[in-house]
């Protein structure tokens, strides 16, 4: 009776305190960072039910996953983060991706955005420069029921020409320039989501659209990601010695930068900046 007694009053407070494990504990990350994406601004119905179905903590390092449901980028190991869920809600919102429409992704990371991405749309692709990040992501989804999404390892601002054109295409990691092989790989009608800005200075995301072939581009908001970075044997001379000495390390085949960098917002409310933001539209 007594034991009965305990043991009812240690459930009640494991549900009151929220400190269950398994599917209820993952149900509440989900719900918390749907919660975060509605309040930044993301009214899409089909992008919120993809932030509440993917477990985010399962695309973390163990020593990170008690933190999977705080709306913020989190440390994913060398030098890389996982992007701010509610960021990562906002850009997918901006490709208005069709269930027919076939995305690119460059920066794998993880695998939570193409997660979410495959969520819309069974064609994803999405490209990786660290060999051990595409593998890990590979096995990873893979075992949560995301294998149709087709990873490659190698330099993603080449695009993936093989698999051109795409209606969408979203770049999580900033070049300080919109790479020319992804402007030519988007299809008419596309869409491309893309932070642009040096490593230390202030990025931009970017929402580019080609209409009747040109690309229009809109400046968005204030964000910081990790640098997309270029394999070493690819750089030009003059561009191999602006890399800053000291810093980056060659890892494999890539240079991978030692610093760590994250991902944030500058605005309370995303969709708010998103709407008030004069579009430059500027023909790039
Ligand atoms: N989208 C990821 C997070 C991106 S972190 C997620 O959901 O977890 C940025 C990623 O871009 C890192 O994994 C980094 O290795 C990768 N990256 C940097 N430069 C790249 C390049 N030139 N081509 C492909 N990936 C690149």
């Amino acid at each position: 009776m007594r034991t009965g007694l305990a043991t009812g009053v240690l459930a009640l407070l494991a549900v009151v305190t929220g400190c269950t494990k398994g599917p209820a504990g993952t149900a509440q990350v989900r719900e918390r960072l749907v919660a975060a994406a509605r309040a930044k601004g993301v009214r899409d119905g089909r992008v919120l039910a993809a932030l509440a179905k993917v477990p985010r903590e399962e695309f973390l390092p163990p020593d990170q996953r008690h933190h999977a449901s705080d709306d913020r980028s989190l440390p994913i190991g060398r030098g890389q983060r996982i992007t701010q869920p509610s960021l990562v809600a906002l850009m997918t919102e901006l490709l208005r991706i069709g269930p027919h429409d076939k995305v690119l992704e460059i920066g794998t990371g993880s695998g939570y955005q193409a997660a979410i991405l495959a969520e819309l749309t069974s064609n994803v692709y999405t490209i990786e420069i660290i060999p051990e990040f595409a593998s890990a992501a590979r096995d990873r989804l893979r075992r949560l029921g995301y294998a149709a999404v087709q990873i490659g390892t190698g330099d993603g601002y080449r695009g993936w020409p093989e698999h051109a054109p795409f209606d969408a295409i979203i770049v999580t990691c900033a070049p300080d320039h919109v790479p020319e092989p992804l402007k030519e790989q988007l299809r008419e009608g596309g869409r491309m989501v893309i932070p642009v800005g040096p490593e230390d200075g202030p990025q931009t995301l970017h929402l580019l659209k080609k209409r009747q072939g040109k690309l229009t581009s809109t400046a968005l908001i204030p964000v910081r990601f990790v640098p997309l970075v270029r394999p070493a044997a690819l750089l030009s001379p003059r561009l191999r010695a602006r890399q800053p000495a000291g810093r980056p390390e060659l890892v494999d085949h890539a240079w991978v930068t030692t610093t760590q960098r994250y991902t944030h917002l500058g605005a309370e409310d995303l969709q708010a900046q998103v709407a008030g933001l004069p579009g430059t539209g500027a023909p790039l």
